[in-house]
């Protein structure tokens, strides 16, 4: 297969679409039919706080930062209902997927979305207004439904973020994986080759890993410079971990 056919990326169904019932919906505009991609990878993910500031890391000094981060969470849409709090998460792969899926979800802003591209999947969000303490409208929040990735190298960075190797099939996957020969254990933001009680066994020998992954863990665990936090690493193995942040 051309390298082109192997293009990925991330799409995330965020908690507005699950409340409103517009899953199916957002499915049927990105099916094979009307894209000619597939579903590479899928899951249903309780988004933790790390995993949710690390995918959105770029907008970390944004006045509207703390409600995006409440947003993908699912506390904006399930307040009361914590067990409803979810996304669901695709990698889609084919021939210009970044290109093909953004353009079907249309403008990030859904007011821009109606107007410039009815039709398309974000012109069925809404744009809530952020206040301060005294009332003062400060920005937005866009519940836009959907998230696509931007570019190839936001694709791998995400992918790899919310996916293991192991959640896509082999032949499906884009990215250098590697057999992985250590234990790593996270606890308390800390990387351990040694089990301490209340520890996270991250990875075990003979785990499927991606490459760049093991890399980064190697530099950190030796406290060098590593091109990743070691949260873009933990974050993806403490999906449905617990019910906690
Ligand atoms: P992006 O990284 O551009 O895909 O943006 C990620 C998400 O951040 C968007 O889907 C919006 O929910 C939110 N966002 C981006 N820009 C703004 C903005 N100017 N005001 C409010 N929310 C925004």
């Amino acid at each position: 297969m051309h390298k082109e056919a192997f293009e990925q990326t991330l799409v995330l169904i965020k908690p507005d679409a699950l409340k409103n019932s517009l899953t199916g919906y957002v499915l049927s505009q990105l099916s094979e039919f009307h894209t000619n991609l597939r579903f590479a990878g899928t899951k249903i993910v309780h988004v933790s706080r790390m995993l949710a500031e690390e995918h959105y890391a770029e907008h970390r000094s944004k006045v509207f930062y703390p409600s995006l981060i409440d947003f993908i969470m699912g506390f904006a849409h399930y307040p009361d209902e914590p067990w409803k709090r979810r996304v669901i998460a695709f990698v889609y792969q084919g021939p210009e997927a970044v290109k093909k899926i953004r353009d079907i979800c249309g403008p990030t802003n859904p007011h821009i979305a109606r107007e410039q591209r009815p039709g398309c999947i974000r012109a069925l969000g809404t744009i809530v207004p952020l206040k301060d303490a005294s009332g003062k409208v400060i920005g937005e929040r866009m519940d836009n439904l959907i998230h696509a990735s931007a570019t190839n190298s936001d694709a791998e960075r995400e992918i790899k973020l919310w996916f293991n190797p192991v959640d896509i099939p082999p032949s499906m996957r884009s990215y250098p994986t590697e057999i992985n020969n250590d234990h790593f254990y996270f606890k308390d933001g800390k990387l351990s080759l040694t089990h301490a009680p209340d520890s996270i066994c991250l990875l075990a020998p003979g785990d499927v890993v991606w490459k760049s992954d093991l890399e980064a863990l190697r530099l950190l665990y030796k406290g060098q410079p590593s091109p990743c936090s070691l949260e873009t690493v933990a974050a993806k193995y403490l999906v449905n971990y617990s019910q906690e942040d």
